[in-house]
Parts: C-alpha cells; structure tokens; sequence
C-alpha cells in the first residue's frame, strides 16, 4: 500500500510521516518510510543538486526534469520493491508535489508534469493525506527550522496561499485518494485523526 503526505512547507507533513510509521510498526505493519525529493541514494544526489546552491541555477523545465528524474530512481531502488514485498510504503511528498510547484509556482507547466508522470512514472498513491492549513500558522513553523540550502522555503505568504489552494483543487481533482486533515491542531489530535482514516483504509 503506497501512502503519501502532501501540503504546505510548515504543514507538518514530516512529524506526521513519522508518527504514522511508528503507529502502524506498532500494528505488525512493515513499513517503508521515505521522502521526495530524495529517497534513494541517486534521488538524494538530485535533491542536493536541485535544493542547494543558486536558485537560478536551473529553468522551470530543468527543474521538472530533475525531479522527474528523481522520482523514476526513487521509484525503481525503493517504492516499487518495498510494494512488491507487500510493505506499506509512506512518502513525504510525491507527484502532487511537482503537480503544485513545479506545475503551478514556475510557470505553467502542469501539462508537462502530467505527460512525464504518465510516461516515466505511471503510479499514483493509493492513500494521499493533505494537511491543510493556513499558510500564517505553516511559514512561522517552518522558518523555525529553515536552512541555508533549502532555498524553496523562502516562499512568501502570497505563493503559499496559492499553493495551499492548489493542493485543495488537485484534492478535488484526485477526489478518490485524497484525504483533508486540517493540520492546525495540536500533533496528537492531527495524529489521531489520520491513523482513523487510514487503519479505515488498510481495512477496506
Ligand atoms: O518537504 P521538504 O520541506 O523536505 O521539501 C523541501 C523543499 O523542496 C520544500 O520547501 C519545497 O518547497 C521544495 N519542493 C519543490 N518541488 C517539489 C518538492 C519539494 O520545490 N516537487
């Protein structure tokens, strides 16, 4: 089973990912925990090279290369065996990720993203968890933590009111694997509620 966590930077997404492994471990799951971009030695490359250094180093549509290139590397080493090997894979991040910013905050290449998805990708989660929250209460969390080579999350509040309403029209558009978790709660009552809504799945 491929579960995967979306939304703003701040939203929570990593704690959850965590928790919500440790959770199921704690069920007699396996479990596979990982992140994008990154996740496989070659898609942790790719991230330094994309998150690191200048922003301007690369285009739009270098940019959606690379991360493209990182999902196919991070698909091939570490999701796709893990779901063969009948574990619960659980991703920070994934191709509704690129759906909203690279499609959305570089230029309008969703299109694009879609026709590489299909080509190189071709697997959508089967679970996706969007935490949702105003972009206030998620920027004032991440900059808590922010570090010089992670350059996106520089984003002003403007494009993170963007972002956020993307991630609920892409909600909409995949309206079947997504769920919306209101992520401004405290971290057990967010927890709580998403360990509900996917022991409901596992179970269907
Ligand atoms: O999720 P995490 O905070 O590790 O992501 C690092 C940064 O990479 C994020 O701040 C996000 O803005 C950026 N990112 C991106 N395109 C993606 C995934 C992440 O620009 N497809």
């Amino acid at each position: 089973v491929f579960l995967t966590f979306e939304g703003i930077d701040g939203s929570g997404k990593s704690t959850q990912c965590r928790t919500l492994a440790e959770t199921l471990k704690s069920h007699g799951h396996e479990v596979v925990l990982t992140r994008e971009p990154g996740g496989s030695a070659g898609a942790e490359e790719i991230r330094r090279l994309v998150l690191e250094g200048d922003p301007d180093r690369w285009s739009a549509e270098t940019e959606l290369l690379l991360f493209t290139a990182a999902r196919r590397d991070h698909m091939e080493r570490t999701i796709l065996p893990a779901l063969r090997a009948g574990k619960v894979v659980i991703c920070d991040r994934f191709a509704d990720s690129t759906r909203m910013y690279q499609g959305l905050s570089r230029g309008d290449l969703r299109g694009a993203v879609d026709q590489l998805h299909a080509l190189m990708i071709g697997r959508e989660p089967d679970l996706t968890l969007l935490i949702d929250m105003d972009p206030e209460v998620g920027l004032a969390r991440a900059k808590g933590r922010q570090t010089a080579e992670e350059r996106f999350e520089d984003f002003g509040l403007e494009l993170q009111q963007k972002m956020r309403a993307g991630f609920l029209s892409l909600a909409q558009e995949f309206e079947g694997r997504f769920r919306v978790v209101n992520g401004a709660r405290d971290m057990a009552a967010v927890a709580q509620e998403i360990t509900a809504l996917v022991t409901d799945f596992l179970a269907t």
